[in-house]
């Protein structure tokens, strides 16, 4: 089986201020200097990306963009491009986000084309996908998930998908305080990793990252990560307080 090497991402949102930043930092980087075999990425708003970069230079941390548009350029006011995220150095990016999706309005289409921008001007992105509590409910979450992959991947060649991981956040668990439970982490990553396989191949499968995302905590990440198919966590609120995501990086401490 091939090796994935863990990964840790924190989605600020749009929390923090630069100075609440370079304050998290001063706090998180000697909590995780010793950490080895495993990416730790944080996403902070657009306007803490540059600086974020220079503060992490030579430390296991990548940052990454929460979101970018598809298009080079143009009249697309507030967005920002992949050209722009190159110029300041910033090669991963967050995609297709449920709060994008459903407070913004990106559709499956429009997520496909960024997501074939991003790797199409050398970005890793991870690609968000997951079912809302009325969609599990009715019992469709494996329909709406291999339809979200189905769209969102439509444009890349299989040489393409060394650029991407895909992260399973059931909506239902994003911000609620509620996780999903074990056993549907794990069937919903079993799914994604049977969906990459079918498409593109066995190698491509087994290389590619899935992560968890909803209400990951330190209190529950060592058995989140201890399932087979979960390579990684995607965290939102236990990422903005450095002692808490150190803790979350070094999960087999719990
Ligand atoms: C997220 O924003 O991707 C997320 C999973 O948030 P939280 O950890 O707060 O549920």
């Amino acid at each position: 089986m091939a090796e994935r090497i863990p990964v840790l991402a924190a989605n600020w949102k749009m929390h923090k201020t630069i100075q609440e930043m370079e304050a998290f930092f001063k706090v998180f980087l000697p909590l995780v200097e010793d950490v080895h075999h495993r990416e730790v990425m944080i996403a902070p708003s657009f306007i803490c990306l540059k600086d974020a970069r220079r503060i992490v230079a030579g430390t296991v941390v990548r940052i990454a963009a929460q979101n970018m548009h598809s298009e080079e350029e143009g009249a697309f006011t507030g967005e920002i491009s992949a050209l722009m995220l190159r110029s300041i150095d910033i090669d991963q990016v967050i995609l297709g986000h449920s709060e994008r999706r459903h407070i913004f309005g990106e559709d499956d289409e429009f997520i496909a084309k960024k997501v074939k921008a991003a790797v199409q001007h050398g970005l890793s992105a991870i690609l968000c996908i997951g079912e809302t509590l009325e969609e599990r409910e009715a019992g469709l979450t494996g329909k709406i998930l291999s339809s979200q992959l189905d769209l969102g991947l439509n444009q890349l060649e299989a040489t393409e998908y060394d650029n991407i991981s895909i992260a399973y956040e059931p909506v239902w668990a994003i911000g609620t305080g509620q996780t999903a439970s074990l056993d549907q982490i794990q069937e919903a990553h079993g799914l994604v990793r049977k969906f990459i396989e079918e498409r593109v191949g066995e190698a491509v499968a087994q290389h590619i990252r899935i992560l968890y995302g909803g209400s990951v905590k330190p209190g529950n990440v060592r058995q989140i990560m201890a399932l087979e198919d979960v390579d990684g966590a995607l965290v939102g609120g236990a990422s903005l307080d450095p002692e808490s995501f150190a803790s979350i990086v070094k999960y087999e401490e719990n």
